[in-house]
């Protein structure tokens, strides 16, 4: 087997397989980490996106409504509390309820915390307490209004007594009924009255004068007086008179004028909480999409950093994957088709380079191989020197270049003597042996390097003499029959010496471009030679001239 064993021992080896494995991993892992992070980045811009969309805009929104509404109620309350008949207290009422109303939505909807909803149920408590308070006051005044014109009618009658008294005595009542005149306005004026300190001091006043009254009265029709006076003490001084009722009015005026203020201020700080919070959620949400615009940028950046390190990477693998595979792959692609070595890259060591070197020693077998093939193909088997058709094919190469450079060309047979007998005598295996010994000693007497010696069949062997002239070539041919006889190889059958002999017949062309002689007809000359120099005795050389 052919193993791969070319390798540079400097050069490391790096496995594509664990280049790409790791290459690729890189790449995954930072497109997964990308992945991830881009996702999370997203789930957390949508949280606040959320909070801020769903929540707290939502919020403000209701937050400033409740602020708007709570200044509307401001108002109401004051028209409330200054309400002076139940017509108008109805319709502050009514509106004021319609505004709690959807304050009170709008808080539940918008989860405000427990400080907030009890500021608004102590703003309807007391929103409660004034409406009692206005309707009270309404009550008195129009008890107060009642008991005026109860006051105005006991005039009238004082009016119509004093005339009856003049009519019927004829004495003057004028000083009393001037008296009861003072007093009545004396007490009607307490309803303009707006001090308590003024109302006492005027009731005083009333109470003496009526003592007065009572002294100067004339006694004509008393039942009647002392009813009048009856009355007035009712209407004016009583329980229910004008005069408490007057006390009582200015005192639920006061009070209602207190709570009124008071519950306007407890709306309008409702109003300005409210305001605040929303004034501290607004900051809060600028703050918020400060802070994800600032990790948006930053994620940006991040991204664009990793992107760009992403096709770097993709650059550097496609660079690899080209320089590594691709490029190798072709080389050794026409390396295999071409045989050329310079198509070959082992520099790089991994697997490619492994496949490159195989072939490479694929390439050199078969190359060994194909010159050995062709070697023995050009060997003769048994005397390892060149066979007839090597002989053939460069002598007529050797012909052509003879003929192109103008020179001369000379050829040998050369036939052992009486081999068969040879044979006959110390058999075929010691034939071989003494035919192997004629082929070496006949190709080690060549001196030339161009000359060659090639076994023609049987006994029988050639020599070529490329640039060799007839004086060269029987010299040549003289000396290898010398050697052979030198070589003294016995052979005791053979009728001209007692040793192996050879016959040379050979012949030469002087000049191969003037000459007409083909490759063939030179052989057969040589042949010719050869038969004659065995016709006169063997062991004998003669070259014909051609
Ligand atoms: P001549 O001197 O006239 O050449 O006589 P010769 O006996 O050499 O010639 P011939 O052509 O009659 O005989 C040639 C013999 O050479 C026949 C054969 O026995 C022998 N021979 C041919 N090839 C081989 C071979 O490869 N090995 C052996 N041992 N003998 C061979
Ligand atoms: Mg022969
Ligand atoms: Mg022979």
């Amino acid at each position: 087997m052919i193993s791969a064993k070319k390798h540079n021992k400097s050069q490391k080896r790096f496995s594509l397989n664990k280049v790409f494995t790791s290459a690729f991993s890189v790449l995954f892992l930072i497109f997964l980490s990308l992945t991830i992070s881009v996702y999370y980045q997203l789930n957390t811009f949508r949280a606040a996106l959320e909070s801020s969309l769903l929540d707290s805009i939502p919020t403000i929104i209701s937050f400033d409504s409740i602020a708007n509404r709570s200044e509307r109620l401001v108002f109401y309350t004051e028209k409330l509390s200054t309400a002076d008949s139940h017509p108008a207290l109805r319709i502050a009422n009514k509106k004021i309820q319609s505004e709690l109303n959807q304050i009170e939505e709008q808080l539940r909807a918008a989860k405000l915390d427990e400080v907030v909803l009890k500021e608004y149920e102590a703003i309807k408590f007391e929103l409660d307490e004034l409406d009692d308070l206005v309707t009270l006051r309404l009550e008195t005044n129009q008890k107060a209004s009642d008991v005026e014109r109860k006051l105005y009618a006991l005039f009238d009658e004082a009016k119509a007594l004093s005339a009856t008294i003049s009519k019927a005595t004829g004495t003057s009542s004028s000083s009393w009924f001037e008296e009861f005149s003072q007093l009545t306005i004396m007490s009607a004026n307490l309803m303009s009255a707006d001090k308590l300190n003024q109302i006492r001091k005027s009731s005083q006043k009333i109470r003496n004068k009526y003592a007065y009254i009572q002294t100067i009265q004339p006694a004509y029709l008393g039942e009647r007086l002392s009813t009048l006076n009856a009355d007035f003490q009712d209407i004016v001084l009583g329980e229910q008179g004008l005069i408490n009722l007057r006390v009582k009015q200015l005192r639920i005026k006061g009070r209602t004028t207190g709570r009124g203020n008071f519950t306007e201020k407890l709306v309008s700080d409702f109003a300005r909480a409210l305001n605040f919070k929303s004034a501290v959620i607004n900051k809060k949400i600028l703050a918020n999409a400060q802070n994800e615009k600032e990790t948006i940028d930053l994620q940006i950046r991040l991204l664009g950093f990793f992107v760009f390190i992403c096709i770097v990477l993709f650059g550097f693998i496609a660079w690899q994957l080209r320089q590594r595979v691709i490029v190798r792959l072709i080389g050794l692609n026409n390396y295999v088709s071409q045989f050329d070595r310079k198509f070959l890259n082992t520099k790089l060591k991994d697997e490619i380079s492994d496949i490159a070197l195989t072939f490479d020693s694929y390439v050199d077998t078969i190359e060994q191989q194909k010159k050995e093939l062709s070697q023995l193909a050009m060997q003769d088997g048994l005397t390892k020197i060149a066979n007839r058709r090597a002989f053939d094919k460069l002598f007529l190469n050797t012909f052509d270049l003879a003929k192109r450079n103008k020179q001369a060309l000379s050829i040998l047979l050369i036939d052992v003597d009486f081999f068969k007998m040879y044979n006959d005598e110390y058999g075929h295996i010691k034939g071989d042996e003494a035919l192997i010994a004629v082929a070496t000693t006949l190709k080690q007497s060549l001196k030339r390097e161009v000359d060659l010696i090639a076994r023609y069949g049987g006994e029988e062997f050639v020599c070529l003499l490329p640039n060799c002239d007839h004086e060269g070539a029987c010299k040549v041919a003289e000396d290898l029959r010398l050697a052979i006889e030198t070589l003294k190889e016995p052979h005791k059958s053979s009728s001209v010496a007692e040793h192996i002999t050879i016959s040379i017949g050979g012949a030469t062309i002087r000049n191969t471009e003037v000459s007409s002689i083909s490759p063939q007809f030179m052989l057969k000359e040589a042949d010719i030679a050869l038969y004659r120099v065995k016709s006169k005795g063997r062991n004998a050389v003669q070259v014909s001239r051609l």
